[in-house]
């Protein structure tokens, strides 16, 4: 009899199990699963090694019957193993728990039926003292294998079944474990004096423990919290239960008083994280983006936390008070995304949007947000297909110059044509190609588009001075679209004079440096600029001061208010005289009527854009409607 090798199995289990109850976890299924097959394996090596010692005492100090009931709850606990293996399998596979709970019934039942097998079939015993021989077979053992290995190949059916929905590194570790089993068993087999079979689960567990459940990899070091990885795991498990949670995000960067809006004290660090680590009813993650996300199971929980936290953010953190944001993210009804991926692209929205506006209140993922990001899905599509096939198109509005009586400009306006011809407007998509990056590769189409128009000859005959193209914040901020624009200019041999573009108080806020950069280098080569949308944002006029504009456009608003209100007349004369006195023209945008145009005219107003004259139309209306209004 030898059983050193389960000794040494139970000394390895008992390390397993130490440093596995040491880990803070999250009550996961697959934790659960885990724990069971490993308080099993421990089992098993016990009642083997006691089975051992009964088999030698056998009718000497031990009785028959109890040397049965050993090594028949040996055996038993030798398919408990592999049942045990296929529940925490199957608690990765499956993500709807209905799935999970019938093919856990249907395994109950083979498993019920070969624990009844081995309990009513015969055992028999070999042990030879000279040679210490020591093994059981007879029916009862063969049921054993025979069930066991059933188990074990049903295990890596579904294992290959399911490979797709397993991640690749769970994959692996679960091939190895189930090849580990599966041979030792067939050792044992075939050669049934070499006891492998308990060591061979010990080695499994070890690999589970390794690669996949080991606490600690759920853990971020720096922060002690929990990881992106546990994270994924929770929701996933969270949302196969169907349950309703809420989400906190608090956005460690943002900082009031920092210079680059990262916490840089790190005192201030700890002294948040030894807070969050603090909070009850909710488990703590670090996500990807470096955030603290709070995930409470209890819904009813995240006002009254929400309370407490913001009070405690309304004071400093660490030695310096340093200030940060939080901001927070509820989702009232998991069902509102159909899985975890879906949920996750929901809150990357949100915390697009929050950083955008810098508004830290509560942002709910529900209805109404899932409606919105969906129509914006379908807007990208639609922006990703006319790019693709050439389906964007530029209006052009004329705009009319009071001093000389005649269209000297004119503004180019993107347009998109959906797949069924109809005409998206700007305003549907601008926003969602700055959000995604498209809007450079858009920009660069619409700004060829104008030069190929500039650079035709039924442009010579128009008398158009330039043509003004708008130019959106992220533009202003790519450090090369100076250089693509020239080059672009160049290819279509088109004099830069004939350009103009259109920058807002919002780029000159976000892009200083490049921008300023970029202006110069394009008013090097003698391509003029305009400040878009005065007097909706700031209306600033140090941005004029500042940049190289030679043209400033009223807002369609405070052209409207000019004509509604006594103080808007005041305001707007004032900012006319400053503007007009530091030698730049004023253009004043959405002028409809008659009345508008005279008044305007009376004000000494430089330029008109409006419906009064013309809408945004097609180049090839355009062309004919300057010539007809020569
Ligand atoms: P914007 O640059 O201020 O352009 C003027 C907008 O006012 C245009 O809307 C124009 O159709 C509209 N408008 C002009 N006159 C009148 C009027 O008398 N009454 C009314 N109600 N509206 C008038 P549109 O074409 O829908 O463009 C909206 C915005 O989209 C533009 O505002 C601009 O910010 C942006 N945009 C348009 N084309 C481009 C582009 O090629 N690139 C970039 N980055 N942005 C663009
Ligand atoms: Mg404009
Ligand atoms: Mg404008």
């Amino acid at each position: 009899m030898n059983i050193v090798v389960q000794c040494c199995g139970v000394a390895l289990m008992v390390i397993l199990l130490y440093f596995y109850s040491r880990g803070i976890k999250l009550g996961l299924y697959t934790e659960r699963a885990f724990q069971r097959l490993m308080n099993v394996t421990m089992l098993a090596l016990l009642l083997d090694i006691l089975s051992n010692y009964f088999i030698v005492n056998r009718g000497i100090t031990v009785p028959e019957l109890a040397t049965e009931v050993v090594c028949k709850a040996y055996l038993i606990s030798l398919i408990t193993l592999p049942l045990c293996g296929l529940s925490y399998i199957c608690a990765d596979i499956y993500e709807d728990r209905k799935k999970f709970m019938k093919m856990a019934k249907i395994h109950f039942v083979i498993y019920m039926i070969s624990v009844i097998t081995i309990i009513f079939t015969e055992i028999k015993y070999h042990y030879v003292a000279d040679i210490k021989e020591l093994y059981t077979y007879g029916p009862s053992v063969m049921c054993t294998y025979a069930f066991a290995g059933f188990l074990i190949l049903d295990t890596i059916v579904l294992m290959v079944l399911h490979r797709d929905s397993l991640n690749p590194i769970r994959r692996r570790a679960m091939f190895v474990w189930m090849a580990i089993w599966l041979g030792s068993a067939v050792i044992q087999f075939f050669n049934n004096q070499l006891l492998v079979v308990g060591m061979g689960a010990v080695l499994g567990c070890t690999v589970v423990y390794l690669l996949l459940e080991n606490p600690d990899s759920n853990r971020d070091r720096n922060t002690g919290l929990f990881n992106q990885n546990a994270l994924l795991q929770y929701f996933k498990q969270l949302y196969n239960q169907g349950d309703s949670f809420s989400v906190m995000t608090i956005l460690l960067e943002v900082s009031e008083y920092m210079e680059d809006g990262k916490i840089t004290d790190s005192s201030a660090r700890f002294d948040l994280l030894t807070y969050i680590a603090g909070l009850k009813d909710a488990n703590a993650f670090t996500n990807a983006e470096d955030e603290v996300v709070l995930v409470f199971a209890k819904q009813e929980d995240f006002h009254v936390l929400r309370e407490n936290i913001e009070k405690r953010f309304k004071h400093g953190w660490g030695k310096n008070r340093v200030f940060i944001k939080p901001y927070f993210i509820n989702i009232p009804d998991s069902k509102v995304a159909s899985n975890t991926d879906n949920l996750l692209y929901y809150m990357k929205y949100v915390r697009y949007y929050i950083k955008k506006h810098n508004d830290c209140g509560v942002m709910y993922v529900d209805e109404a947000l899932t409606n919105k990001v969906h129509h914006e899905l379908a807007i990208e599509k639609t922006l990703a297909i006319a790019l693709e096939k050439d389906k964007v198109d530029v209006f052009y509005q004329p705009i009319y110059s009071i001093k000389e009586k005649r269209f000297n400009s004119a503004e180019a306006l993107v347009r998109l044509y959906d797949e069924n011809g109809n005409i998206v407007m700007p305003g549907d998509f601008i926003p969602i190609a700055e959000k995604n990056g498209m809007i450079l590769r858009l920009g660069e189409t619409v700004f060829r588009k104008v030069c190929e128009f500039i650079s035709s000859d039924e442009f010579l005959g128009l008398n158009i001075d330039y043509i003004e193209v708008n130019l959106s914040v992220e533009q202003c901020s790519y450090e090369f679209l100076a250089r693509d624009y020239i080059d672009i200019m160049r290819q279509y041999g088109v004099e830069p004079k004939r350009i103009n573009l259109e920058i807002t108080e919002s780029a000159v806020l976000s892009a200083k440096g490049t921008l300023l950069a970029n202006l110069e280098a394009l008013q090097k080569e003698g391509v003029t600029f305009s400040l878009d949308d005065f007097g909706t944002g700031q209306s600033n006029l140090n941005y004029i001061v500042d940049m190289p504009v030679d043209v400033v456009k009223f807002d369609r608003g405070m052209t409207q208010a000019y004509f509604e209100s006594e103080k808007a007349k005041y305001v707007m004369n004032a900012a006319m005289g400053m503007i007009q006195g530091m030698g730049l023209m004023i253009v004043s945008e959405g002028v409809e009527t008659k009345e508008q145009y005279e008044l305007l005219e009376e004000l000494n107003i430089d330029l008109i854009q409006g419906y009064y004259f013309s809408k945004p139309i097609p180049k090839d209306e355009f062309v004919t409607f300057i010539m007809e209004n020569h």
